[in-house]
């Protein structure tokens, strides 16, 4: 059987290290200086690179090489230890009894000499899993350690180790993989295996992969395995949403992007858009719920030990989190199991979803305060079974109930403003560092609409039409005058371009956000165009 990618292409020497910039540059300049600590302390998610880097210390510390860069990676002690064979080292999964009973006759251990490097060196991973009096056995043995000792200590969960144990230990703090670091390590290994994938197809990959350079090998292995046959043809992305059965953490972020904005219209126009791409909806269904069961952990502050999204995606979600009334997550949360529930029993796969967020989006909350609670019903609905009022909402939407056409106009201009005090208050709550001026953004915004136009030119059009307002954190606040230019520019792929148009020229990540004009020329256009918006939701065109 051929190795799996994540053994084969396993860091060996630091340069091989993808996205711990901190930890490399630390590690070289003590390994170049032959300067070892006694005891290392290694954390983060998993497959984010710890047990490589464990190794990689223990060869820099038995490493021949009279070289600066260590370790070589090419003498005899580099070899053994790359193939498992070195007797110098010693690796102990705490996590089986094995590794408990290893660690009880340790003191013992510890004082045969090396057999054929200057250290012997223990890797303990998943350390957590000790035993209290495993714990205290190494403790006491880490309180006077033999000079030829080094101990490598790898966890996943830093809070459950005695601060004792980790204030001996150099400590070293593993990050998520960002996605560009996760391409990266994907591109080399596809080069490797000569095999052709479209960059969109790895980035959906690297999307998938829970901010690990493991995941990403595992499924990368798993599209391998399925394109054996054609490998000469190159790997689009329908080809790795086919494979995995996914659609992005994009898709997801968007939808409750749209349910919190309480947009029925978007949310279920989103839906439909996934379910015409031929996506399964009860796996979507239920990488949804996933989704919103971090965004709950995320705003209880237990996201950075549970939630395994890459960087990126963290970012989105916390911003998400900490704009979201909590009730009102845990709202979408029943909405949508009681959606996966009937998803089992209906012909029209989207229909249960279509229901879930049209009761979402029409609930009568301020999504802006958390103590607030549910306002009560309206008399209009109140004593309908929920079930019946999203129905009774459906047909509104239809326009069949032509009665309710008022109300529907009168629930969208209500909705407006909210939205509108969330996103400014978000804006105020961005934990980011500012990260370039207003000054530059304006000096450069030719070059950006330049840049645009040679994409997209009516939105190039929109966008001369606005004005850069304000950096808040990394965001741009574009300041727009007419709700349908705000639309056009934020519609998803609008805004990919835009905001990759914003990445080269301004060679940093700014998010694009548009805010409506307060001047009152602007406002009545605003009425006008959410007239119009709730006209085209009554005529059934957009949900056709
Ligand atoms: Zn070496």
């Amino acid at each position: 059987m051929s190795q799996v990618l994540y053994r084969k292409y396993r860091p060996q020497i630091l340069d091989e290290l993808i996205g711990q910039p901190h930890i490399t540059q630390t590690l070289k300049n003590a390994f170049a200086q032959n300067l070892f600590a006694q005891a290392y302390f290694l954390t983060g998610p998993k497959g984010t690179g710890k047990t490589s880097t464990a190794r990689i210390i223990a060869k820099a510390a038995n490493c021949t090489s009279k070289a600066k860069i260590k370790p070589c990676g090419k003498c005899d002690n580099c070899h053994e230890i790359s193939e498992g064979s070195a007797l110098d080292l010693i690796e102990i999964d705490a996590a089986s009894n094995r590794g408990i009973e290893e660690i009880r006759d340790l003191r013992e251990k510890v004082n045969f000499l090396p057999v054929a490097g200057r250290f012997k060196v223990y890797i303990i991973d998943e350390v957590h899993m000790l035993t209290p009096e495993a714990f205290n056995a190494l403790l006491k043995t880490l309180e006077e350690p033999p000079s030829h000792i080094i101990f490598i200590l790898c966890t996943t969960e830093p809070q459950k180790v005695p601060q004792t144990i980790i204030s001996r230990c150099q400590r070293f703090d593993f990050k998520r993989a960002t996605i560009a670091d996760l391409i990266l390590r994907l591109k080399q290994i596809a080069k490797s295996e000569k095999l052709e994938i479209a960059d969109e197809a790895l980035r959906l990959i690297a999307q998938n992969a829970s901010g690990g350079f493991r995941d990403a090998e595992t499924l990368l292995d798993q599209v391998i395995a399925h394109v054996k046959d054609g490998k000469n043809q190159k790997v689009e992305l329908e080809k790795i949403q086919e494979i995995l059965g996914v659609t992005d953490d994009q898709a997801l972020s968007q939808l409750v992007d749209y349910l919190v904005a309480r947009d029925t219209r978007l949310a279920i126009l989103h839906l439909n858009k996934i379910s015409d791409l031929g996506f399964n909806m009860l796996q979507f269904t239920r990488n949804l719920l996933e989704y919103l069961r971090a965004l709950l952990l995320i705003a209880n502050n237990v996201g950075e030990d549970l939630v395994e999204v890459t960087a990126e995606q963290y970012d989105v979600m916390q911003r998400q989190a900490e704009n979201l009334d909590h009730q009102f997550l845990v709202k979408i949360i029943e909405a949508f199991s009681e959606a996966e529930n009937d998803l089992k029993n209906v012909q029209i796969a989207q229909l249960p979803l279509e229901l879930a967020a049209i009761k979402i989006t029409q609930t009568q909350t301020s999504p802006t305060s958390s103590d607030e609670g549910f306002s009560p019903k309206s008399s209009e609905t109140s004593g309908r079974h929920p079930k019946e009022e999203a129905k009774g909402n459906l047909a509104d939407i239809k326009g069949q109930n032509q009665s309710s056409r008022a109300q529907m106009v009168k629930n969208v201009a209500a909705t407006d403003k909210p939205i509108q005090k969330l996103q400014s208050e978000a804006a105020k709550s961005y934990q980011y560092q500012k990260i370039m001026d207003l000054a530059e953004v304006v000096n450069k915004w030719p070059e950006v609409l330049r840049a645009v136009k040679s994409h997209n030119h009516s939105i190039e059009a929109c966008l001369k039409a606005t004005r850069p307002k304000a950096i808040e954190n990394n965001f741009l606040i574009l300041e727009v005058f007419y709700p349908f230019h705000k639309e056009r520019i934020e519609d998803k792929k609008h805004r990919d371009i835009i905001e990759s148009v914003f990445a080269e020229t301004f060679k940093v990540k700014l998010y694009l956000k548009c805010e409506l004009s307060a001047k009152e020329k602007a406002k009545d256009e605003k009425t006008q165009g959410m007239i119009k918006t709730a006209q085209e939701i009554l005529n059934g065109k957009m949900i056709e």
